[in-house]
């Protein structure tokens, strides 16, 4: 959780004053991204499989992968790889 603060009110657009925008951050469990809050308002949906917040683009997968899952799936494929390599001698 963190929190983001967007300040605009120094800046004028058309004679209107920027304004300053807080949010409150958290990430995806699926893909690290950050989301913002707004007023309890969210950007992204809830994933129930890892009670987690998840972005719109990997909800709209219906799927729960995990990012630490997907690192660690990138390990173990390294790993079987150069076992593979070693195996053929190269
Ligand atoms: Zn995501
Ligand atoms: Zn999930």
């Amino acid at each position: 959780m963190g929190h983001l603060i967007i300040d605009q009110s120094a800046t004028e657009t058309n004679g209107k004053r920027g304004e300053k925008l807080e949010y409150d951050t958290v990430s995806c469990k699926h893909c690290q991204c950050v989301l913002r809050i707004i007023k309890r308002q969210k950007e992204g949906a809830w994933c129930f499989t890892c009670g987690g917040s998840v972005c719109i683009p990997c909800s709209q997968t219906g799927q729960c992968v995990p990012f630490m899952k997907k690192v660690e799936g990138q390990i173990k494929y390294d790993i079987r790889t150069r076992a593979m390599f070693r195996e053929f001698g190269i």
